[in-house]
């Protein structure tokens, strides 16, 4: 053989060989994960019985951490100043590959699962009406299949997973990045329950700057003396009025909403107090950080008109998502082997029938992945956002929940700990695990995530929303919890899965 012929046949025998490697270290995390799957459900389950809010995951993240500890992680709770906030970590050095998700439920989504007639488990209170619960079990597992293989084929680097707390608010992620969590990770894959195994790239879905605005004025007589009197309420009434007037001048992209959160006492008291609570969004942080400016111009001029004076505070904020294409196309290889799951006829016929009650197309459940292309980009925002502006990302959606039924509802909170979701939640952390040894094996694969980054974080280069001085809100959701954790208490599964 020629020099050159041999060169290309050894090439193509190392190559093979580097495939039935990776083939090897996959099917050993699908092993794992097959094995465990019943402690990672009981822990999606287990999540969907705490019913926990936003900055409130108190149990659901001891039984993580719990859960990660006894599986050999290194655990730490509390952290950027937050008490539910936590990141686990197995191995050390570089690459370090992170997974991405949160817990939290919604107020008012407490249902009880299976059925599809509306009845709370516990009238008024908590729920995960957006199976956030599944989150837990299925990150956790990967992880856990990831640090087997590490362990197994001396697989250097670092695997680790972050729950953030309160996803619902937006209100960690932006805490997280400005802690520096991020400064020596290689890439993440940020994970979230859907109807569909998917993956995507590009940008998708939109920036929010959430802000309260107070106005500070003076009481008087409404009608002995209300010359006498500043009226904030007024202010705020002018703010949402001069923003009104900004609409037709702002780009196409944008949106805004804003609700009244004090609005003064009874009519014959001149309000000294009012308050505004706003949202500001746009396609990019950039386009709606120059309408929230002018919304910080427009309180001004309220407070002029009215003389009264005026604060503003922060709340929450998130980037857009920015979703890498090369990691998308590696995790779109692990979706098309693991497919999605065999549905029972059972399965699909609860399906059909949920989506007929709730009056949407009678489709039942997927049968096939969703082929990779752009997905288009939403209005809504997550705070994971800010992250993928400072480390290569990659997003995967694991079929847990029934075609058509939207989340934000108590219908989404049917089906989070069914089989159908049981099953979803496997498939989904065989994929999450694969494409995690993937980003952990492969230098091309983050080199190439690298680069297109960088283009990326060029064009549109990162700044946190976060003023100097601002800490998370520890207080968010306390009351609301607390008025329900008696009750929900009572139909705690008491579970500690253990992974083997
Ligand atoms: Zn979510």
């Amino acid at each position: 053989m020629q020099p050159a012929r041999i060169l290309l046949a050894l090439a193509f025998v190392v190559s093979l060989a580097c495939v039935a490697a990776a083939d090897e270290r996959k099917q050993l995390a699908f092993e794992v994960v097959d094995r465990n799957a019943q402690q990672m459900t009981d822990i999606g389950d287990s999540l969907f019985y705490f019913g926990e809010l936003g900055m409130q995951e108190v149990e659901s993240v001891k039984l993580l951490e719990d859960t990660l500890k006894a599986a050999g992680f290194k655990v730490e709770v509390g952290g950027a100043g937050m008490p539910t906030n936590l990141w686990a970590e197995y191995g050390s050095g570089r690459p370090k590959i992170a997974i991405v998700t949160e817990v939290d439920a919604l107020p008012g989504g407490s249902q009880t699962p299976g059925t599809y007639e509306r009845k709370p488990l516990v009238q008024g209170g908590p729920g995960h009406m957006e199976g956030h619960n599944t989150h837990g079990g299925v990150a956790s597992l990967a992880a856990f299949a990831v640090k087997q293989v590490m362990a197994r084929h001396n697989i250097p680097g670092t695997v680790a997973v972050s729950f953030g707390p309160a996803e619902e608010q937006l209100a960690s992620r932006p805490f997280l990045v400005r802690a520096g969590y991020f400064k020596d990770v290689d890439a993440i894959i940020y994970l979230h329950i859907r109807d569909a195994l998917a993956t995507g790239f590009g940008v998708q879905n939109y920036a929010a700057i959430s802000s309260v605005f107070t106005f500070h004025g003076k009481t008087a007589h409404g009608a002995s003396n209300p010359w006498d009197g500043k009226d904030a309420v007024d202010a705020v009434e002018l703010m949402s009025i001069g923003f009104d007037k900004l609409r037709e001048h702002l780009r196409p992209t944008y949106r805004a909403h804003r609700t009244i959160t004090f609005g003064g006492i009874q009519p014959n008291i001149i309000p000294d107090k009012g308050q505004i609570w706003w949202f500001v969004r746009d396609a990019s942080m950039p386009a709606a950080k120059e309408t929230y400016d002018k919304l910080l111009k427009i309180a001004e001029g309220a407070s002029l008109m009215t003389g009264t004076t005026w604060d503003v505070k922060y709340a929450a904020s998130a980037w857009p998502q920015l979703v890498n294409k090369a990691i998308a196309e590696a995790i779109q290889k692990n979706i098309e082997v693991v497919g999605v799951p065999k549905w029972t006829e059972q399965e699909q016929q609860f399906a059909r029938d949920f989506q007929k009650a709730a009056e949407k197309p009678v489709v039942g459940l997927r049968t096939a992945p969703i082929p990779l292309g752009g997905r288009a980009q939403s209005a809504a925002s997550n705070d994971s956002g800010d992250v993928s502006w400072v480390v290569p990302a990659g997003s995967l959606n694991f079929p847990s929940s029934v075609p058509g039924i939207e989340y934000h509802e108590w219908k989404a909170a049917v089906t989070p700990v069914s089989s159908i979701s049981h099953k979803g939640q496997v498939a989904g952390a065989k994929v999450l695990a694969a494409s995690v040894i993937d980003l952990l094996t492969s230098p091309e694969l983050l080199q190439k995530a690298r680069a297109e980054f960088e283009v990326d974080a060029k064009k549109t280069p990162y700044f946190s929303l976060l003023p100097p001085d601002a800490k998370p809100d520890l207080d968010l959701n306390r009351g609301e919890m607390e008025k329900y954790r008696a009750d929900l208490r009572k139909h705690y599964l008491g579970k500690t899965p253990r992974f083997n």
